[in-house]
């Protein structure tokens, strides 16, 4: 009988097993061909001030449109580009994309923003990351004070004196930094002692608790007047509806991101909202 359910568990669970492996090993090699394919997109997220309802900047969010695989969403292509160090080329993609992109809007004469870039941690880990980021701030003119690099809190980040380097080193050419998916990294609060962060994004998993679940919205409140103690900007991700937006309004969050306001958009779409300058 034993003998059964381990036959059972071999037939049923392999499989399973391979087609992961497989599907990741898959990924990597077509990863490898995007940027030279043109598969990658930007789309950017408004994000908007929560008392003028001006926006006052958007997120880069990479896409990835396989010609067979369809759409990859970037939960799940970001870790394999990360297991493999292919990060660093991608990571280099966006920046370069999205800063062309806020000089574009620019010289259009839209009001200017702040573009906002997620970036990997092993990003920091690469000796000339300061160079990249000048020289691609250089290429398109733009003034280092519309970027902000987004980065997630980690182990890494933690007890790293070359990334805490790298940060205040881009803090002095004038890009501020925002700390990611705020309150679910770990042992958050004692490196907002060691870095000086600009911005603290709330992670989405508390805002969608709001205001029903007060352990979500204590926390929040607490994130906010931490943040205003600190003289950090903050951000709540993840607002989708207007009693979110209200309560979040009510506890002085002054931005706020997501679908409520608007899904992250196409460029044309993007500009399109910024010529209203308003959401509303
Ligand atoms: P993130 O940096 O936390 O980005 C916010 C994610 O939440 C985005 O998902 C966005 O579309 C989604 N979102 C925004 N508002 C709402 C809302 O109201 N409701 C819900 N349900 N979702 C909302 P997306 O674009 O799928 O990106 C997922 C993650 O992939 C990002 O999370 C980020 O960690 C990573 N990522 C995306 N682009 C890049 C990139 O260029 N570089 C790196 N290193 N990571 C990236
Ligand atoms: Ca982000
Ligand atoms: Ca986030
Ligand atoms: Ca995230």
């Amino acid at each position: 009988q034993a003998k059964d359910q381990g036959k059972n568990q071999y037939e049923i669970y392999t499989p399973s097993i391979t087609n992961h492996t497989y599907r990741i090993f898959t990924l990597k090699n077509h990863l490898r061909k995007a940027i030279e394919f043109d598969e990658f997109l930007l789309h950017f997220q408004p994000r908007i001030n929560s008392q003028t309802e001006e926006i006052v900047g958007v997120e880069a969010l990479l896409r990835w449109y396989h010609p067979t695989f369809g759409h990859v969403p970037p939960n799940e292509f970001i870790p394999v580009a990360e297991e493999d160090g292919q990060i660093i080329t991608i990571g280099e993609w966006v920046l370069d994309r999205a800063c062309e992109q806020n000089k574009q809007w620019q010289v259009l004469g839209l009001p200017p923003i702040k573009m906002s870039v997620n970036f990997s941690v092993l990003q920091f880990l690469k000796r000339d990351l300061v160079e990249i980021v000048r020289a691609t701030l250089d290429k398109h003119k733009l003034e280092p004070i519309w970027l902000e690099i987004e980065i997630t809190e980690s182990a890494v980040l933690e007890n790293n004196p070359y990334i805490l380097d790298t940060i205040m080193k881009l803090q002095g050419m004038g890009i501020t930094i925002a700390l990611d998916d705020f309150g679910t990294g770990y042992s958050s609060l004692s490196y907002l002692r060691k870095y000086k962060i600009d911005t603290l994004k709330i992670d989405r998993s508390f805002v969608m608790g709001i205001p029903q679940e007060a352990e979500s919205f204590e926390i929040t409140k607490t994130i906010i007047s931490l943040a205003q103690a600190l003289k950090m900007n903050i951000v709540a991700e993840g607002v989708e509806t207007a009693e979110q937006l209200k309560a979040l309004s009510e506890v002085d969050c002054n931005e706020i991101q997501g679908y409520f306001y608007s899904k992250p958009l196409p460029a044309l779409q993007m500009e399109e909202m910024l010529r209203g300058k308003t959401i509303k």
